[in-house]
């Protein structure tokens, strides 16, 4: 119980728009048909995605809801 969510995090020090990824992507998790976000780069859906990031190779994970 002691994993530190990566949340809560705000875009800062650039307006540049969010980089967009496939639009029309479904969750990857067998039988979820959940819609990803356009801003998602994950290929799961927020119920599905893994908690753990290995690293977030100096990406700033925004959270589109
Ligand atoms: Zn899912």
């Amino acid at each position: 119980m002691s994993e530190t969510a990566v949340k809560g995090q705000r875009f800062t020090g650039s307006t540049r728009p969010p980089k967009t990824y496939e639009k029309k992507r479904v969750c990857a998790q067998k039988g979820c048909t959940t819609t990803l976000s356009q801003y998602n780069r994950r290929d799961w859906c927020y119920a599905h995605a893994p908690t753990k990031y290995p690293r977030l190779r100096g990406r700033i994970v925004k959270h589109d809801d």
